[in-house]
């Protein structure tokens, strides 16, 4: 591993040429036989008060670069700074600290609520543990969080058995709140549940996002979900990222030739109008063994010679795009 890099403390989180390798164990000596590449080589940032979309088909690596930020995974090569600290070197006091700042909403609202808990107290607890509020305040404090959800404080004695999936999303996002963080990393917040749930919650994300100045995360595979609530979006394919814009750009120019089989998989509400539908050749090839080159080259409709070789690098076409592709010199 190199020397850790320095961040300019320029943006609220930096991402530095981060991997993440799994081994895989075989054997009775559990011997290593190889490595998963989750995630090789990612370099991405997000400023104070923005969402960054990170969209990939599942298994790309984009949860497991969630996982990292939050450090329920430690990165096997570089590094992450939060407000220009590097979080792998913070003291206790820090780590503390960037534990209140940074939140987390998981895909699954069913198993990531505890069943034996009140949902009042499933929001209450992280202000609890970080000793924050007490007595009527803390309460008041809870109530408060309930309403900005659109859920009646009255519930606060139910369990989470008790609620559709949209309400129990809601009480998930309450307490991702209740510390009042400056970053939420939403893990496909939306994925488990109905269409028409998912607008509703969408838009209680972004309305949060504006009146408490919240930076996001917000990873999902289809970029159709992100479309609202991103100001950037990077498309991340086999570990890598392969495209980042601005989100106006990336729909209206996208580069890369996955990111427009993305979009062309995207249904239109008029049926009347067509849309050229690009599809994919072949299955997303293993992260063990990923395919030399150009990783997406083996599923390109414009692979050239030379693809199967070389590795492209992500390069900036302008201000806003950058993209990993030979067809942009
Ligand atoms: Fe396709 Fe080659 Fe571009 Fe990879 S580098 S996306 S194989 S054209």
């Amino acid at each position: 591993m190199g020397e850790p890099l320095s961040s300019t403390g320029e943006h609220l989180l930096e991402i530095r040429e981060l991997k993440k390798y799994f081994p895989i164990k075989k054997g009775v000596f559990r011997r290593n036989a190889g490595w998963v590449q989750a995630v090789d080589g990612v370099s991405l940032h997000i400023g104070k008060g923005e969402t960054l979309g990170l969209v990939g088909e599942s298994g790309c690596g984009k949860s497991t670069i969630g996982r990292c930020i939050l450090r329920l995974l430690e990165p096997t090569e570089g590094d992450i700074f939060f407000e220009g600290k590097n979080i792998s070197t913070l003291d206790p006091a820090g780590m503390k600290r960037f534990r209140r700042k940074v939140q987390a909403i998981f895909q699954d609202p069913y198993s990531s609520l505890n069943p034996r808990m009140s949902v009042g107290h499933i929001v209450r607890e992280p202000l609890l543990v970080q000793g924050l509020h007490s007595g009527a305040k803390r309460e008041e404090r809870v109530e408060d969080l309930f309403r900005k959800v659109g859920l009646r404080p009255e519930y606060m004695s139910r369990y989470p058995h008790e609620f559709s999936g949209g309400q129990r999303q809601r009480i998930g996002i309450a307490r991702s709140l209740a510390l009042q963080p400056d970053l939420i990393v939403c893990d496909e917040p939306v994925s488990a549940l109905d269409v028409s749930i998912q607008a509703q919650v969408i838009n209680l994300l972004d309305d949060l996002k504006q009146e408490f100045g919240l930076s996001y995360l917000f990873i999902a595979h289809d970029l159709s979900v992100v479309e609202h609530v991103s100001d950037r979006i990077a498309v991340m394919y086999l570990g890598k990222i392969v495209e980042v814009a601005k989100d106006t750009e990336l729909y209206s120019n996208p580069l890369h030739p996955y990111t427009r089989a993305l979009l062309s998989a995207i249904p239109i509400p008029k049926p009347q109008q067509k849309k050229k539908r690009t599809i994919l050749r072949g299955e997303v090839p293993s992260p063990i063994n990923p395919p030399a080159g150009c990783r997406f080259h083996p599923r390109c409709s414009e692979a050239m010679e030379g693809c199967s070789r070389e590795e492209p690098v992500l390069k900036a076409v302008n201000d806003h795009h950058q993209v990993s592709c030979f067809l942009y010199p």
